[in-house]
């Protein structure tokens, strides 16, 4: 399979690619990964959407996890890492997968190496400063049936599904703070973790969709040279 994105093709010819969408929550990981999702033809797997589908379906993991996320809190890693090894032996990642969201805490990445013999590919890191992500997630709202994501309040319907847009009740200023000082604390040592296996590509992420869209283009280039 050739691996391709946008402009261009990464390291000739691949067998498969798997890459992880590192950054704080509001850093774009879900915009730039449905467009890598699409070029790259491998799904993206956000582990904070199936989570809230659970919640939505009333399954028994829903009913575990509905007030965590509703807190801004972290699942317990056992749990997500049984939901992401399950979710990556599907079918459709047999040519690679994008994971957003996952993993989320040194065990969790050091659960995944266990779980992925050949470990992953790049580690695309999103570098946003804390006052951008409060001031996007504040103002950003998500679609209730596709989960694509709008900047701003300016509309009421989901241009790619008509469905009804909706403020995560995480996406509180006061939550998004808490969901901040967890990311410092458990998620950010995963930067050093994967800059030292020679997989991190860090990227800036503020600018423009296109611009973002850009650079990791190159961070992903670079680190499959
Ligand atoms: P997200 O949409 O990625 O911001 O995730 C929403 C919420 O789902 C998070 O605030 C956590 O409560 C939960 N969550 C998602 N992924 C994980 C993970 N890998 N580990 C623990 N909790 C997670």
């Amino acid at each position: 399979m050739k691996v391709s994105c946008a402009a261009g093709v990464y390291g000739g010819v691949r067998a498969s690619v798997k890459i992880i969408l590192l950054g704080p929550p509001g850093s774009g990981k879900g915009t730039q990964g449905a467009a890598l999702s699409k070029s790259l033809q491998v799904p993206e797997i956000s582990t904070g959407d199936m989570l809230r589908q659970a919640v939505a379906e009333k399954t028994a993991l829903g009913q575990q996890v509905g007030d965590v996320i509703n807190q801004g809190c972290l699942v317990p890693d056992d749990l997500i890492i049984s939901v992401i090894e399950e979710r990556i032996s599907r079918e459709d990642c047999e040519n690679g997968f994008i994971l957003d969201g996952f993993p989320r805490t040194i065990e969790q990445g050091e659960a995944l190496e266990r779980v992925l013999p050949d470990s992953v590919d790049v580690v695309i890191y999103f570098n946003v400063s804390s006052e951008a992500v409060v001031a996007r997630l504040a103002g950003r709202l998500t679609c209730r049936k596709c989960g694509a994501v709008y900047p701003n309040m300016d509309t009421s319907l989901c241009s790619v599904c008509r469905g009804d847009l909706y403020q995560r009740e995480d996406d509180m200023t006061s939550t998004v703070l808490r969901r901040l000082k967890l990311y410092r604390e458990h998620t950010e040592p995963l930067v050093a973790f994967y800059r030292d296996k020679g997989k991190l590509a860090e990227i800036d992420g503020e600018g423009s969709v296109e611009e973002i869209a850009q650079r990791v283009e190159e961070g992903i280039a670079q680190v499959l040279a």
